[in-house]
């Protein structure tokens, strides 16, 4: 598959972790630097955006290991806020914290599965969601229907189906009558032709730029689905997985 530069707002750095979310170390080259900051020409570090938090990790200048704290998109730029200096030309060997970002892609996967779980049983226009929850909003979901999605998703996580990630123009997407569809695409700067999809065949297909697991298994089981109510028909489930 092609990259997907296109599809994430243009950036200084090439995306590694668009292309492979899988990959955990890779080398770089500094292409600006301040204090206790770093800009590289190519990135597997995921910088915090869509509700999914940022990478952390190590990058390796030499024999100095320098943590990276945190990881914030600004501008075209990816800044990597690390515990220490590098200057600008210098190689660096990067390493994710792999466990916690494991963590947060099997999270932010079942939240894809969890919506269209919860779509097409017609609880309501989702509104919000992130890696512990989600809202919808008018809704009318009930304890009924919670157990009822929790059973279907353990279903869909036995059956070990692969996640898909491709990319269409925004012409090729059909939004018309689609009202989450049509706020999707708002969001998205329209210099951005390029969508990147991500799709469980048979419940959920979104745009997201964000890292996922390569299948349902991965995603592992539900441990707890909790119902709580808002105000104006506002539902708000809290999920954990085991
Ligand atoms: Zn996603």
């Amino acid at each position: 598959m092609e990259g997907g530069h296109a599809t994430e707002p243009s950036s200084t750095s090439a995306p590694l972790y668009a292309e492979d979310s899988y990959l955990k170390e890779f080398d770089a080259e500094v292409v600006k630097a301040g204090p206790r900051f770093a800009v590289l020409d190519r990135t597997a570090f995921y910088p915090e955006s869509g509700g999914q938090p940022s990478d952390a990790g190590l990058l390796n200048v030499g024999p100095r290991n320098i943590r990276v704290i945190k990881v914030l998109r600004r501008g075209r730029d990816i800044y990597h806020y690390i515990d220490g200096d590098v200057e600008v030309g210098e190689v660096v060997h990067g390493e994710i914290d792999w466990a916690t970002r494991l963590l947060n892609m099997r999270r932010h996967s079942g939240e894809h599965l969890l919506t269209g779980l919860f779509e097409r049983s017609e609880a309501g226009p989702k509104v919000y969601s992130d890696l512990k929850r989600l809202e919808f909003q008018p809704s009318n979901l009930d304890e009924g229907l919670l157990h009822r999605v929790e059973a279907e998703f353990d279903g869909a996580v036995e059956a070990n189906i692969p996640i898909r990630i491709y990319y269409v123009s925004r012409s090729e997407v059909d939004a018309e009558g689609d009202a989450r569809k049509m706020m999707f695409l708002d969001k998205i700067p329209s210099d951005i032709d390029r969508l990147r999809m991500v799709e469980i065949p048979g419940y959920a297909l979104t745009f997201c730029f964000g890292t996922h697991v390569k299948s349902t298994q991965e995603i592992g089981r539900l441990k707890k689905l909790e119902l709580s109510e808002g105000k104006k028909l506002r539902k708000i489930v809290y999920f954990t997985l085991d």
